[in-house]
């Protein structure tokens, strides 16, 4: 028997006409660097989407389907192109600007990507690449920017505030099947190509309402919220869209995400949220301690991307009274996957427990756990193996490229379709993860394995140390050994040996390193990620010994 309920399509649309109609007067405060900040309301931010619809369709002949790039920062310009794009039945795709240029000319190519909305300040990086870019027809620059970088070049070149200017603020939206693409971001592809992931209108839309789910991130219109992730890193993990579900006011850091500038814009905007990576987190801390400022606005700081390593939240808890929240997510999964709230009824000190595991799921992600031998593993906080997911903004496959198939990779989707995370972890009898490594980050020693994470973890709790990444290197004996490369801080005395008996202290004496190495910094991914490829190849081209 069928349901009497009325079936409205969960689209893009939807949220965007929401936030004009309800939520009018929320705002977008978008941080300039010195003058004053750009301030507008989630009504004009409304009306401006629906005059770029219409000089995208109108005058670019944009149509439905279409692949729209865009390369910028988080800003009010970027808000207007995330709801007109999905709106109009297009495709909004993020680029990541801190990709590699052939990565970056690969994944428009594969997008086949029409147009690309870029800001001003990031034309050095486009430029370069244009004469790549085969299926681009127009570069619409957003904000100053030097056009004349663009000379020569084959798309034809508009200015955004120009082209948008004197167009209709009204526009006959097509009604949308919510199974459509919305928008797509690629993920960094730390091994092969890059992978698209095509999210629909749907899969946004309750992604969205999950957000603003008081076990997540429970966001109102009372709340101001900093996305110093960047809106091309997994839709800045879904706040653009839950704002306009909510009327959240929305501080952008534009292309300010120094520790400086951001610890002065959160003490002159007063956010009650954040959310960014770990290292983002760790760089304010160091800044805030050389050069304290109030940010006592903020309730609730969003971290994740990333292990929280414990001594960067116990600092954020006692030095700056900020509280962390933990969560896990993966480009694949839109990207909320878990958060760590702690159960009602426990004391302080349990609290902690939980908040530094990774969280628990919300009712719509699925998960189980699959041992090395392919047996489901029972949630008992003990029986380790590698997360796998289903859900409603779970992806089932991976765009394919114009005209082709979606790609299912084995090692990516399980034969019964549940994504394979490549994450390794345990899960408690009351729902937490704990995830204790990447499967290709672990360290696999002598039949046994080690965790990467829990060493670093170990490590950065030392006070002469402010960042460490450990990797598996290849061991004759023991298969594989870590390797610890540590970032001392200023005035540190430690010495290796000190180091080693630290650890022994904490951990099994088996699986404290042999191998260490001193390092100016620990590389990173283009999300600010610890990049234990690079670090890996480091080791293999005997520069770290
Ligand atoms: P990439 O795979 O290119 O880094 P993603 O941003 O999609 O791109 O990264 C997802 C991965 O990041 C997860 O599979 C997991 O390994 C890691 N990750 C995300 N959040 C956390 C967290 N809170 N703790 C540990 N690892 C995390």
């Amino acid at each position: 028997m069928l349901s009497t309920m009325q079936d409205v399509p969960l689209t893009v649309t939807r949220i965007l006409a929401h936030g004009v109609l309800v939520h009018g007067r929320s705002t977008i405060t978008t941080w300039t660097g010195g003058e004053e900040p750009q301030r507008r309301t989630f009504r004009e931010t409304g009306l401006r989407a629906v005059q770029l619809a219409h000089a995208l369709r109108d005058e670019l002949g944009v149509d439905r389907g279409d692949r729209i790039a865009t390369l910028m920062w988080n800003n009010a310009e970027h808000m207007e192109a995330y709801l007109a794009i999905p709106s109009m039945g297009s495709v909004l795709h993020t680029l990541n600007l801190r990709l590699p240029a052939d990565q970056l000319s690969w994944i428009v190519n594969h997008a086949a990507d029409r147009v690309i909305l870029v800001n001003g300040t990031l034309l050095p990086l486009l430029a370069p690449l244009l004469p790549g870019l085969d299926s681009v027809e127009h570069v619409v620059v957003v904000g100053p920017g030097d056009l004349s970088l663009l000379e020569g070049a084959r798309p034809a070149v508009h200015r955004y505030e120009e082209l948008i200017a004197d167009r209709p603020q009204r526009f006959d939206w097509p009604e949308l099947d919510e199974r459509e693409a919305a928008a797509m971001c690629y993920t960094s592809g730390t091994t092969g190509d890059p992978k698209g992931v095509v999210f629909s209108h749907r899969s946004v839309y309750l992604h969205s309402m999950q957000v603003l789910s008081a076990e997540s991130m429970g966001l109102t219109s009372h709340d101001t919220s900093l996305p110093v992730v960047p809106m091309f890193h997994v839709n800045a993990w879904g706040l653009p869209h839950a704002a306009f579900m909510s009327g959240i006011n929305l501080l952008m850091p534009d292309r300010f995400l120094q520790p400086g500038p951001l610890a002065e814009m959160i003490e002159s905007e007063r956010p009650t949220h954040a959310a960014a990576v770990p290292t983002i987190w760790q760089g304010l801390l160091g800044e805030l301690t050389a050069k304290p400022r109030d940010v006592s606005s903020l309730k609730q700081v969003t971290i994740g991307g990333s292990a929280c390593p414990p001594a960067l939240m116990k600092a954020f808890d006692e030095q700056l009274g900020v509280r962390l929240c933990h969560a896990w997510g993966m480009t694949e999964t839109s990207p909320l996957g878990t958060i760590a709230h702690p159960p009602g009824g426990v004391t302080p000190e349990e609290e902690w427990g939980y908040r530094l595991t990774q969280g628990r799921f919300p009712a719509s992600v699925e998960a189980r756990l699959v041992g090395p031998d392919g047996t489901v593993m029972p949630w008992d906080g003990a029986s380790a193996g590698e997360l796998e997911v289903r859900g409603p903004w779970i992806a089932a496959a991976y765009y394919g490229g114009a005209g082709e198939e979606p790609l299912r990779p084995d090692d990516k989707f399980s034969p019964d379709g549940w994504l394979r995370t490549g994450d390794v972890g345990v899960i408690s009898d009351d729902g937490y993860l704990t995830l204790t490594d990447r499967a290709k980050d672990v360290i696999k020693s002598g039949g046994e394995w080690i965790s990467s994470v829990d060493l670093e973890n170990h490590l950065m709790a030392h006070p002469d140390i402010a960042e460490a990444a450990v990797v598996a290197v290849p061991d004759d004996r023991w298969g594989e050994r870590p390797l610890a490369t540590v970032v001392l801080r200023e005035g540190a005395t430690a010495d290796y040996a000190e180091l080693r008996a630290f650890l022994a202290a904490r951990i099994a004496r088996w699986q404290v390193p042999e191998r260490w190495a001193v390092v100016p910094a620990v590389p990173k991914t283009s999300v600010g990620k610890f990049d234990k490829k690079v670090i890996r190849k480091s080791y293999a081209d005997g520069e770290l010994d």
